[in-house]
């Protein structure tokens, strides 16, 4: 097949690739992205785009025969999970030995099954995990452009007091303060006046419906509404769906030289593409950045890359749990899919974990207060690539998940001594399992920054390769991670197009 010549390449679309790709189109640099998802705009049969959580079909999951929600059961029933016919749906479950990853499939990536949250980390651990990146024109610069990019909003506190969409996070907040632990607003890119519209019965119900982890039909501004909807406007953009990148390797005249496959809806490649370009973005991912790196490394393709691609990642020590309340600790029947607080114990030096109250929304009382608590864990693993099945997998281990059991479980301890509650241990599928330790949304790092890239996310070796995605951040950032993702990127883009596209 023909080598198609452009400009720029962005491989994926979610945070990473969409600032970049708007930011190269805003310079007038001609852009193609390449996207192994589908992108989410027609509605189905049903008339909706995405399909709901409660009656999951084709579109909740990668190519699966069975969906894999992250909470497996409810009193130990096998009634969440629902068999699917193979498509590219929206949400990925990616298994590796000790840990399974969730990620967004489609033009948007994981701003597409996401809770929205859009939180600035703690400035003193941003300086530990980013020692030479400059604190002042982060916080100054680019985590305000950030924020006002992804239309980040607050909802309204006298609304979330009133409301019973929200009795849940109150009552979380309560048990909480009987520990004498704080909690705080987190903001998010879901809109709350559209929101409260739901509540008031005069707009489609979205997050009230229970809708997020396989697409939000209204309310949320996901990347294809902001980022991505501006980059094509600027009329330089292309985006190319259901096309995987496979290969990564550099021409003898400096270009690189990309092979694609594309699958078509029963995940058969149906052809492959070939692309060179001058400028290489790389936004796939944590995963998929530094599995093509770690093969580009391994296979030759890219001989020179630092020895460091495919080390530090981390699951920004994520663990899921749930409490029972008491009889009188309602949660209410009607929980709004969107989190909007936090505890906030990162200041506790002894054990720092954010923890996400997070919602269950099942359309009935269960009393179940569940979270997904962010631990300061240290550990952290490498790639290894494997020619057999030409992959790569991180070699987390289930002794490097306890490490963040451990801390989630000092917390909660507290926690239920303080209110005389208990665990739920009928959530995660095996019998008497307390905490979800084997999977994690958060999955960062294989390319950090400054060591796998220069300062900027300038790949170390390659000229004019460049990384924007959650690969940079060292494995952990103690708050979730997308809009610290966002403002590095766009800390990278002003540099690059500043610095190295000047004709
Ligand atoms: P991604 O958003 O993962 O985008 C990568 C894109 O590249 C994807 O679209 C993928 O399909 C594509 N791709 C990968 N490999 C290839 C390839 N070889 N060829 C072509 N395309 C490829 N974070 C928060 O900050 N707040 C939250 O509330 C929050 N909630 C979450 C809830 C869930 C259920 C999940 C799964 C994640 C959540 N996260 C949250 C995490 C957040 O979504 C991710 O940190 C973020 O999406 C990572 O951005 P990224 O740019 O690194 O990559």
């Amino acid at each position: 097949a023909a080598v198609e010549a452009v400009p720029a390449i962005v491989i994926g679309s979610g945070y990473g690739g969409a600032v970049a790709a708007l930011r190269l189109g805003q310079a007038g640099i001609r852009t193609l992205v390449l996207e192994m998802g589908r992108l989410w705009n027609t509605p189905g049969p049903d008339g909706r785009v995405f399909c709901s959580t409660t009656a999951p079909d084709q579109r909740s999951m990668w190519f699966r025969t069975r969906t894999e929600a992250p909470l497996a059961t409810f009193l130990w029933l096998d009634v969440v999970n629902k068999n699917i016919s193979p498509y590219p749906g929206v949400l990925d479950r990616v298994h590796f030995d000790a840990m399974s990853v969730y990620v967004g499939r489609g033009v948007g990536g994981g701003s597409l099954v996401n809770g929205g949250m859009a939180v600035t980390p703690v400035r003193s651990y941003f300086g530990e995990q980013f020692p030479t990146v400059d604190a002042n024109e982060m916080y100054g610069t680019y985590f305000p452009r950030a924020r006002a990019m992804l239309g980040v909003n607050t909802v309204d506190p006298d609304w979330f007091e009133s409301t019973e969409w929200y009795r849940f996070a109150r009552t979380s907040r309560k048990a909480a303060a009987n520990a004498g632990l704080k909690t705080t607003f987190v903001p998010n890119v879901y809109d709350f006046g559209y929101m409260q519209r739901e509540a008031a019965g005069t707009a489609t119900k979205s997050a009230l419906a229970g809708e997020v982890i396989y697409g939000n039909n209204h309310g949320k501004r996901s990347l294809d509404k902001t980022y991505l909807a501006s980059a094509i406007g600027t009329g330089n953009i292309t985006i190319n769906t259901l096309e995987r990148v496979r290969d990564i390797r550099r021409q003898a005249d400096g270009t690189y030289l990309l092979t694609t496959d594309r699958i078509d809806a029963g995940g058969a490649v149906v052809g492959t593409g070939q692309y060179s370009c001058t400028y290489l973005f790389l936004g796939a991912g944590s995963l998929g950045t530094t599995e093509l790196l770690v093969r580009a490394r391994e296979t030759g393709a890219l001989p020179a890359l630092d020895a460091s691609v495919g080390t530090g990642w981390g699951t920004n020590g994520n663990v899921m749990l749930g409490r029972a309340n008491h009889l009188w600790d309602t949660v209410g029947a009607d929980e709004s899919t969107i989190p909007v607080l936090g505890i906030d114990d990162w200041a506790n030096a002894d054990n720092p974990v954010f923890a996400e109250i997070a919602p269950l929304p099942m359309g009935l009382e269960h009393w179940i207060s569940l979270y997904l608590a962010i631990t300061k864990n240290p550990e952290r693993a490498s790639f290894s690539y494997d020619p057999a099945t030409d992959s790569a997998k991180p070699g987390w281990t289930a002794a490097q998940s306890a490490v963040s059991v451990s801390m989630a479980k000092k917390l909660f301890d507290r926690i239920n001594a303080a209110n005389a509650t208990i665990y739920r241990y009928d959530l995660f599928g095996s019998a008497s399992k307390a905490f979800a330790d084997d999977f994690t949304y958060h999955p960062l790092g294989g390319c950090v920054l400054g060591r796998a890239t220069d300062d900027y996310g300038r790949v170390k070796g390659y000229p004019r390769l460049y990384v924007t995605d959650g690969s940079l951040v060292p494995g952990s950032i103690g708050v979730n991670p997308f809009l610290t993702i966002t403002a590095l990127a766009e800390r990278t883009m002003a540099r690059v197009l500043a610095e190295d596209t000047a004709p």
